[in-house]
């Protein structure tokens, strides 16, 4: 990901430039469940409960009861999601509908179940998934419950599980929220009309409000996407379509199956888009994706994208891993830019250059933007952190990176000296009482957008730079 640079900051507000402005709220965050365990549910959910009964008045509530081993509880407020099962393939199809602003799916996860256990545990938020129609290996559950603070889903069958390989299925819906991350609506005008665009933001936990997963970078696994969207609207996900089918109004999109990848770079956009196409000299295919009309804008991006990806096959000796690359421009969007796999979505001020009214140095923050999401399909996409601890590698690498991208193909920009002056953001950050080490204990899903700071970003990047000159560039490379 890449925060927002202050000189994009600048140009946003800029005539006929977009900002991250987000619409009225649909409404609050949900999570539901349909069918037959919802009295289950209700101790969970009722305040007059049980388990969560509402404290007496002027007295601090109780604390939880301790877990039960052998219960669903004894799975809440764990950092991590248990390990005796995880996904290796994930079947997702999903139908959102762009004028309700809403979404309904279908999973298939094939799963492995490693040790003995009754249960299984999985990441879920904001979303309504069908008890009546979950199956694992023809099993239904006899427990569906789903732990809000720490956003699981647990599945309790009557008796262990068989060891290997089943399929896990379910249907669940939700709605195309507009807080910019999980699967949200982005607006844009089409011929004088206000149009909704479907977009992903997924990292770092979000991907949970989208599709059930287990949703931490270690639990790579292969995904492959079917969308159903409206006949004339663009589908775009990680990976090339496969083949797609109409019927009536609706057009089926089957995409080929990925590689192995964390849930936090599954990517999806749908909407009305034009694109601007160049080839590496390997012969990948790069479109730059935006609003109908704007897409003459795309190509300074297109261009340093190009020469990104063939530097990088260079510098990293391996090929870029994936058959093409799309970058989107995104009218809102939360951070600067989000290094999905395939298909790297935009803030259009990081993307789009307008040769009549964007500001010279925004050629600077654009390249920098693009060259920083490319090193990550590397850096983070190929090769991942195992958890979130380890995000200053990440983010300290790809703006490190970045940089030595940008200063090869813009020698006269000068911009080692640039990053010495971005970096004292991250020294500034490290003087107060509040700084933390580059690598952070995380001990919650919530507790990881915290890190998302200068201190990764700028102060890891540093840390780099002086591993690289100690080494020398030939042995750290
Ligand atoms: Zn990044």
């Amino acid at each position: 990901m890449q925060r927002l640079l202050v000189a994009l900051l600048l140009v946003s507000v800029l005539p006929g430039a977009s900002g991250g402005d987000a619409g009225p709220p649909l409404g609050g965050r949900k999570m539901g469940f349909a069918g037959e365990t919802a009295g289950v549910l209700a101790r969970y959910f009722n305040k007059d409960a049980n388990v969560e009964a509402a404290a007496p008045p002027g007295r601090a509530p109780a604390p939880p009861p301790p877990p039960v081993a052998g219960t669903p509880a004894q799975f809440r407020g764990q950092p991590l999601l248990p390990r005796f099962a995880a996904p290796r393939r994930y079947d997702l199809r999903i139908r959102p509908d762009l004028v309700a602003c809403t979404f309904s799916g279908t999973a298939s996860v094939a799963v492995a179940v490693s040790a003995p256990t009754r249960f299984l545990v999985l990441n879920a938020a904001d979303l309504s998934v069908d008890s009546a129609s979950i199956r694992f290996r023809d099993l239904a559950p006899k427990e569906v419950v789903f732990f809000d603070d720490d956003e699981i889903l647990v599945l309790g069958f009557s008796k262990d599980l068989p060891l290997g390989e089943g399929v896990l299925s379910m249907k669940f819906n939700g709605t195309l929220n507009d807080q910019m991350r999980g699967f949200y609506r982005s607006k844009y005008q089409y011929k004088g009309k206000m149009k909704n665009m479907a977009v992903t933001q997924f990292e770092s936990v979000d991907a949970r409000r989208c599709f059930p997963c287990w949703d931490e970078p270690a639990f790579k696994a292969k995904f492959k996407l079917t969308l159903e969207v409206p006949v004339g609207m663009v589908a775009l996900s990680n990976m090339p379509i496969a083949n797609q089918t109409v019927a009536g109004p609706i057009k089926t999109v089957r995409y080929v199956e990925s590689p192995l990848m964390s849930t936090y770079l599954v990517a999806i956009v749908v909407g009305l888009l034009e694109y601007i196409e160049g080839v590496t000299p390997e012969g990948t295919k790069v479109r730059v994706y935006t609003q109908v009309g704007k897409s003459d804008q795309g190509k300074f991006a297109l261009d340093v994208g190009i020469k990104s990806l063939h530097l990088y096959k260079d510098y990293f000796g391996t090929p870029y891993p994936l058959p093409k690359l799309d970058m989107v421009a995104i009218p809102d969007f939360a951070a600067g830019a989000m290094e999905n796999y395939g298909l790297v979505t935009f803030r259009e001020v990081a993307l789009l250059f307008d040769e009549e009214s964007s500001a010279e140095s925004s050629k600077q923050s654009i390249a920098i933007t693009v060259a920083h999401e490319l090193a990550h399909q590397w850096f983070g996409n190929l090769v991942t952190m195992e958890w979130w601890t380890h995000l200053w590698l990440n983010e300290g690498f790809a703006t490190w990176m970045s940089n030595l991208a940008v200063d090869s193909f813009f020698p006269q920009w000068n911009i080692w000296t640039q990053f010495l002056d971005d970096t004292t953001a991250g020294l500034k950050l490290d003087s107060l009482a509040e700084s933390h080490p580059i690598e952070v204990e995380i001990h919650h899903a919530s507790e990881v957008d915290e890190i998302f700071d200068a201190i990764s970003y700028d102060k890891g990047a540093s840390v780099i730079r002086m591993l690289q000159n100690y080494l020398g560039a030939e042995r750290f490379q």
